[in-house]
């Protein structure tokens, strides 16, 4: 199996190569050249534990690591560091099946591929004999961040530095960031929006001088951004268990379809499950649900990418993105995998912050149904499903259950079970959820809302909420945009 780009026809390079360089050299994103289908049957994947359908997943993309190398990632990513042995449960509630992916480190769904990426990449490092320190770079809306710094703080041969909006993010996801440790991290607000933060990233990535500069001095960038194809690969596992698991329940018959609905933002959780459709697994729609930030809802309206537009602050802020990179996979997919078309499309996004497609390329589409929900909406349905059932959601997975809620009601949806991915764990947003169950938040600190929010839902508080409260502030630094290339500077020579 090999990558190409999604903007230049001659790059072709292995998995590995892929993972350390995180973005193509062109601005392009990483590709496998074809979808694999699954090897085993849906019945004998439904019998094995979530790190052997890791295993079963991932070698098909990853067919440049060994058995060895790959069963050793997998076992040391996937481990006690999830609070449940299922590491991604499916609960039912009201009428849905809500798929877990919060029961890591920094209860988001972001653990489920962070956890694995370090070991991916010093694993790829080995493979090809990399002197160089890596330097992750990553641009946060909020999960991401505290999710990498988790995953590499302490890794040796590595370094991390996140940059994270500074008034973007809710209180509970920036101690979580300011009190990383590791000697290796380095945690700094910027001044901007999530997509100042990943625009400027970005565009590091790109700078050749700049690169060269710190390769003379022993690092190289790479990625812990959803644009990295061991981002990517790990995602596509759960859907598989997912599905695996209502077969083993009986809740579906052999081969019976479901329908899917992701929280969307950068466009990598549901190119996931786009993905593990493509290998076989029997999807029947991709449900993209956005807030109010719907460009992705226009989007797949009318065929026109447009972010020209104000950009709204709410309360799922992992969502707050108007450039969602990884829909550029998606995009070169649909033109049938042609670099020229992508590229020329995605000049026209960063000139004009816009593009239209064709036709025939939104033909290309029909796997998908989109959805966005208000801030009132979302609020209403945290509440709403509280009420009925006892079940507390974040806000990002109460915009799914939303656009669930009123696809159903529009008679959009089958009588197919839906999967919901449930994003981050409600403690993550306490403030949110609190006073969208009516509350009276205002006056109360956040300490006193996460043990109200526990003892209404009748659950315990996750320890890495509990660890806060006491941890030392360890980053303090804000900078503005132009000073992201000189900030990266000093760290790397800082130590
Ligand atoms: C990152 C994130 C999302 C969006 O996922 P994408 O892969 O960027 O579309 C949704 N919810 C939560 C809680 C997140 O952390």
């Amino acid at each position: 199996m090999y990558y190409n780009s999604t903007r230049t026809k001659e790059i072709r390079i292995t998995a590995s190569e892929a993972i350390l360089q995180g973005l193509s050299g062109d601005g392009g994103l990483f590709v496998p050249e074809y979808i694999p289908k699954l090897e085993k049957s849906l019945e004998e994947l439904s019998k094995l534990s979530y790190r052997e359908t890791a295993y079963e997943v991932m070698k098909l993309f990853l067919d440049d690591f060994t058995e060895e190398e790959l069963k050793y990632c997998i076992t040391n990513a996937y481990d006690e560091k999830f609070d449940t042995p299922e590491i991604a449960p499916l609960v039912y509630a009201d009428g849905a099946y809500y798929l877990e992916l919060f029961h890591g480190k920094t209860i988001a769904f972001k653990d489920m591929a962070l956890s694995i990426l370090p070991y991916l990449m010093t694993t790829a490092a080995k493979k090809n004999r990399i002197k160089e320190e890596i330097v992750i770079l990553t641009a946060t809306s909020g999960d991401t961040g505290k999710a990498a710094l988790a995953g590499f703080a302490d890794v040796k041969g590595t370094r991390i530095m996140v940059f994270y909006p500074k008034d973007g993010v809710s209180p509970v996801q920036k101690l979580q960031m300011v009190t990383q440790t590791g000697d290796n991290t380095s945690v700094i607000g910027v001044d901007g929006n999530f997509d100042d933060c990943q625009t400027g990233v970005k565009k590091l990535f790109n700078d050749e001088a700049f690169k060269e500069e710190l390769m003379a001095s022993g690092f190289r960038f790479s990625s812990a951004n959803s644009i990295n194809i061991g981002r990517l690969v790990p995602q596509i596992v759960y859907y598989v268990y997912a599905y695996c698991t209502l077969l083993k329940e009986e809740k579906l018959p052999s081969g019976g379809e479901i329908d899917v609905c992701v929280p969307t933002g950068n466009f990598g959780n549901i190119l996931a499950a786009y993905y593990a459709k493509r290998m076989g697994l029997p999807i029947r729609k991709l449900i993209c649900a956005s807030n109010e930030n719907k460009v992705l809802f226009d989007f797949f309206q009318t065929g026109d990418y447009n972010k020209n537009r104000e950009f709204i602050l709410t309360s799922s802020p992992s969502m707050d993105i108007l450039i969602s990179s990884n829909l550029e996979r998606l995009i070169y997919h649909i033109a049938g995998n042609d670099p020229e078309r992508t590229a020329g499309l995605m000049k026209q996004l960063s000139e004009n912050g816009e593009y239209l497609i064709d036709e025939k390329m939104r033909s290309g589409l029909s796997d998908f149904e989109a959805g966005y929900a208000t801030e009132e909406q979302t609020a209403a349905e945290i509440r709403r499903v509280y009420e009925d059932t006892g079940y507390v959601i974040d806000p990002h997975t109460a915009v799914a259950s939303s656009v669930v809620k009123e696809l159903r009601e529009a008679g959009a949806l089958s009588d197919l079970p839906v999967v919901i991915a449930s994003t981050a764990s409600p403690f993550k947003f306490a403030r949110s959820v609190m006073k969208a169950a009516g509350a009276g938040e205002e006056e109360k600190s956040d300490e006193a809302l996460v043990r109200e929010l526990a003892s209404a839902g009748g659950l315990a508080v996750p320890a890495a909420v509990e660890e806060l409260w006491k941890a030392e502030i360890r980053h303090k630094k804000n900078i503005s945009i132009p000073e992201m290339k000189e900030t990266v500077r000093v760290f790397l020579k800082e130590k």
